[in-house]
């Protein structure tokens, strides 16, 4: 569908038919909400999805330039689907859209004494947490973040870069196996959902080239549902599992049906940043006054190579990191990949490992990773490795971040998590003590059979843009 220019909208009342389809998609719909009442149709929703995902679920009223259907539809007259990326929601002017709220469950659970309610904190979200609270783009408040939390009473306070260092111990050994065997590469990077989705729909002869790697807060889950649930005398049935992300899109990814082991959801429910933010005005939780705390034991250390899973090219540098080491057989000093770094859509790059050029690719927005993906359909692909995320920037560009994200904006919180890393006393995960533990004491190696039934996934191609 061709731009609309969103001065031509008109305002009016939305038909009788619109508002039906919209009450059942704002039922159906995990990730997104559309407030019809906010919503002046000026289409600038339309075309941000249009700009950084190529997509169009949508379409103009016959004969008028009135929205007909919402932009967060499952999919459109085209079969256009969403991929609930939530960037839209960054476009609108008026609040129409939002993500769905989990806010009153997630409560709920907390003053329910049987649960044990765990929260985990994305990497992007210590970036961005502030700015809900006229804290200037890119502070990076980690300690408050956590303080804050304990004072919403979550009984553990613990951290998703700790599952995006154990995502690049699974990743990696993924990586090395497929080049060894020159089987299914590229590999293509597994933790964005909706870039998941969106190869379900529009890439289903692709799904294998994907890391079967669950991302890593859904690895996050399955540890905290087993291996923590054990080491601190808790059932699995007890805990519930929250994750405070960056993303909409894993509102949808928790529903997945792979997401879960011995019939329980790996996570629970997500809050976005500015669920979070809402939640602590809300509670008049000043996060400028709080101390700065620190993680709980077990699943609370990280590398910086988890820090930066945030950014885009940061998933390939940290994989990267264990990579080397894997396939060159020893240690390696030098940690930065700065040749994976940058802003252009479209990236790419080479390393030498173990006497090979490996060619890697990183894409952000799906609208570019679209001549990567149709190189490595036509088999015209020379890349070994290749980075996919659907959000400009990456996560810390993601459609759940505080409201304005933009260019700048984006910038700056990714040199946070950046210095984040360069700060961090540990760079690289398989250094990682609490990981080193996990191995040890429970999934044995990296790839191993239980690794693999708690932290691998499969994909399937999508005919519906449902669950
Ligand atoms: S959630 Fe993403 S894919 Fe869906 S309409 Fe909004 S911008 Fe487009
Ligand atoms: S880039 Fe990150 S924030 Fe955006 S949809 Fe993917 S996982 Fe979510």
């Amino acid at each position: 569908m061709a731009e609309k220019n969103p001065r031509q909208a008109e305002k009016g009342e939305p038909s009788a038919s619109f508002l039906k389809t919209l009450e059942t998609e704002n039922r159906q719909n995990p990730s997104l909400f559309h407030d019809a009442s906010k919503c002046t149709r000026c289409g600038r929703c339309a075309i941000q999805c249009q700009k950084i995902q190529g997509l169009s679920p949508m379409e103009f009223e016959e004969g008028s330039h009135r929205w007909k259907y919402c932009p967060t539809l499952s999919h459109g007259p085209n079969r256009a689907f969403c991929v609930y990326c939530g960037q839209c929601a960054l476009a609108c002017p008026t609040g129409a859209i939002s993500e769905k709220s989990s806010l009153q469950e997630v409560k709920n659970a907390i003053a329910d004494s049987s649960k044990f309610v765990i929260v985990q904190t994305a990497p992007a979200v210590r970036a961005s947490l502030g700015e809900t609270q006229g804290m200037p783009a890119g502070s990076l408040i980690t300690g408050k973040v956590v303080a804050a939390l304990r004072r919403l009473k979550f009984d553990k306070v613990l951290d998703t870069d700790f599952g995006a260092d154990l995502t690049i111990m699974e990743e990696a050994q993924e990586l090395v196996q497929r080049i060894e065997k020159n089987e299914n590469l590229p590999l293509i990077t597994s933790c964005c959902p909706a870039w998941v989705k969106y190869a379900e729909h529009f890439y289903p002869s692709l799904l294998n080239n994907i890391s079967s790697c669950k991302s890593p807060h859904q690895m996050f889950g399955a540890i905290a549902k087993s291996y923590y649930a054990k080491k601190l005398g808790i059932s699995p049935e007890e805990i519930i599992v929250v994750s405070i992300m960056p993303c909409t899109a894993k509102k949808f990814e928790c529903l997945r049906p792979q997401m879960q082991n011995n019939g329980l959801r790996n996570v629970d429910y997500v809050l976005t940043t500015r669920e979070l933010g809402k939640w602590l005005s809300e509670e008049k939780i000043e996060l400028r006054s709080l101390p700065d705390e620190f993680y709980d034991d077990l699943l609370g250390a990280s590398s910086g190579a988890g820090a930066i899973f945030g950014a885009t090219g940061g998933v390939m540098e940290a994989a990267l990191r264990a990579a080397a080491e894997k396939i060159e057989g020893k240690k390696i000093e030098s940690v930065e990949y700065s040749q994976v770094r940058g802003e252009e859509g479209i990236r790419e790059a080479t390393v030498q490992l173990g006497g090979k050029t490996l060619n890697l690719a990183i894409a952000h927005g799906l609208k570019n990773s679209k001549k990567l993906l149709e190189d490595i359909k036509n088999k015209k692909s020379k890349y070994h490795f290749i980075e996919i995320m659907a959000c400009p920037g990456g996560c810390v560009g993601g459609g759940g971040q505080p409201i304005p994200t933009n260019v700048q904006i984006v910038k700056k919180r990714k040199l946070a998590l950046y210095h984040q890393d360069a700060i961090l006393p540990l760079r690289k995960p398989q250094e990682n003590p609490q990981i080193i533990s996990l191995y040890k004491e429970f999934l044995g190696e990296p790839g191993s059979k239980k690794a693999h039934e708690l932290l691998h996934t499969t994909y399937g191609e999508r005919k519906s843009g449902r669950i």
